[in-house]
């Protein structure tokens, strides 16, 4: 099965992205990546390559440059600044959402790169819903919730649109890791140990998609 891909995402020539699924696992053969710790670090992956320090954002503005997450429940991001051609690839789990990872993404994008906010374009893929995603009043309230389930994703746009996104820049797939059946995604929740994972990841091209180099087999 291919990727999953955002319209938002996939209407810029310049740009090549992907949301692996459970049968997709090897979709992309060597990207830029992080030893992700469900932090708010972020780390600008320009000019380097393989596997990196520690942290849970990845930005570049290297053309070539496969940037990439691994989730299993958590919340993978994408973003792209159309202006500027910059990309980002965001792991938020809850604890990361809690850490408002996003609005370090989009300040740093703003800071390095120049990107204005307003026209950034966010894809939220596939992620534990508010459907299976029950928490204990202990984590509820760090969320300032009551609830017994808490909506990552909404959570994510939510801080995204406090940092300057607009709203209708923010794409959310709202596809359940957990309930979607054991064969579509991988869940740690689900699986506990056994559970693999996904990887998420965007690429700058070259120059538009037909002529960029280093493109996956979709
Ligand atoms: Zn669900």
């Amino acid at each position: 099965m291919p990727v999953l891909q955002s319209p938002l995402l996939a209407a810029l020539p310049w740009l090549t992205h992907g949301f692996g699924v459970r049968s997709s696992e090897n979709w992309i053969p060597a990207y830029t990546n992080l030893k992700q710790i469900h932090s708010s670090k972020v780390i600008v992956a320009d000019g380097r390559r393989g596997n990196l320090e520690e942290g849970d954002a990845l930005i570049t503005s290297e053309a070539g440059n496969w940037i990439g997450i691994r989730t299993a429940d958590c919340v993978p991001i994408l973003i792209a600044d159309p202006e500027y051609r910059v990309a980002a690839a965001i792991h938020a789990g809850w604890r990361g959402t809690v850490a408002s990872i996003v609005t370090y993404v989009v300040e740093r994008m703003t800071q390095e790169f120049r990107s204005n906010p307003g026209r950034l374009l966010v894809a939220i893929g596939p992620a534990i819903g508010p459907c299976c995603f029950e928490v204990g009043p202990e984590v509820a309230q760090q969320f300032h919730s009551s609830a017994r389930t808490i909506d990552l994703a909404t959570a994510n746009s939510q801080r995204l649109i406090d940092a300057g996104v607009a709203s209708g820049h923010i794409e959310v797939m709202r596809l359940c890791t957990f309930c979607n059946g054991p064969g579509q995604f991988h869940s740690f929740r689900r699986d506990k140990e056994q559970s693999g994972r996904m990887v998420s990841a965007i690429c700058i091209g070259f120059g538009d998609k037909k002529s960029a180099g280093g493109e996956p087999a979709l």
